[in-house]
């Protein structure tokens, strides 16, 4: 099985809810998107153990992609050897052409682990002679993968950001992103929940900003490259 783009988050939720919005687009053009949740995202709020991840199945089905779950604890997720590789393992599997991850973190610890594990995943998975070092077998016997890109959503617990590389305008998706967030009954109240109206806050701040209804923002580990500069869409200013 291969994918176009891997998506390597903490928790199930943080890829919906910083770019599900662009997940529903980039499945509806017919990519191919998996979503890795590090860990099981247990225990939650308002729900029984098991809750969130037939929560999370839902919120894959909703927005068109799908989800594996590695089963790492929630809370106590940490950036190890085993984590790493199992990461860039995962990434020469399926070799994706995208991965995006979570880019900056302070304040959910997972968040930063989930990070220094993906941004360190996608380099080893690049590299060779995994057969002169030990403890890396599972990587020896795979063939190396470089990806084209990696991204960075903006994680909705951190700081705005005044600066990013680009966005996505989910103004026609957004309805689909509401639904998969709602999925989520084990960790967001049915009504009036105070998480989502900020997420959702952001996303129409962004869209508002630059002349849409809704936006996604990113940035990326390295300048953008186009081709064709006439893909780009008109600003409010220019
Ligand atoms: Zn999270």
């Amino acid at each position: 099985m291969s994918y176009d783009t891997l998506v390597v988050t903490a928790h199930p939720d943080d890829a919906e809810t910083q770019m599900g919005g662009t997940l529903a687009k980039l499945a509806d053009a017919g990519g191919r998107v998996l979503l890795v949740d590090l860990t099981d995202g247990e225990p939650t709020e308002f729900a029984e153990h098991g809750a969130r991840a037939r929560q999370a199945a839902e919120a894959a089905r909703i927005l068109g992609v799908e989800r594996l779950p590695l089963g790492g604890r929630d809370r106590l997720l940490v950036d190890d050897l085993e984590a790493r590789i199992e990461v860039a393992s995962l990434i020469r599997e399926h070799r994706p052409r995208w991965i995006y991850t979570i880019g900056e973190a302070c304040v959910h610890p997972d968040h930063v682990a989930a990070a220094s594990i993906a941004r360190a995943a996608t380099f080893l998975a690049r590299l060779g002679q995994w057969e002169r070092v030990e403890d890396a077998e599972q990587l020896a016997g795979q063939e190396q993968w470089a990806v084209d890109r990696l991204f960075f959503p903006h994680c909705k617990m951190e700081p705005p950001w005044s600066e990013f590389a680009f966005a996505v305008d989910v103004t026609a998706v957004y309805e689909r992103k509401r639904q998969a967030l709602a999925a989520y009954g084990s960790i967001f109240q049915p009504e009036g929940d105070r998480l989502l109206a900020l997420y959702e806050a952001e996303d129409r701040y962004f869209g508002r900003m630059l002349g849409t209804g809704y936006a996604e923002i990113f940035r990326s580990a390295s300048p953008l490259l186009l081709d064709d500069p006439s893909v780009i869409l008109p600003a409010v200013h220019g």
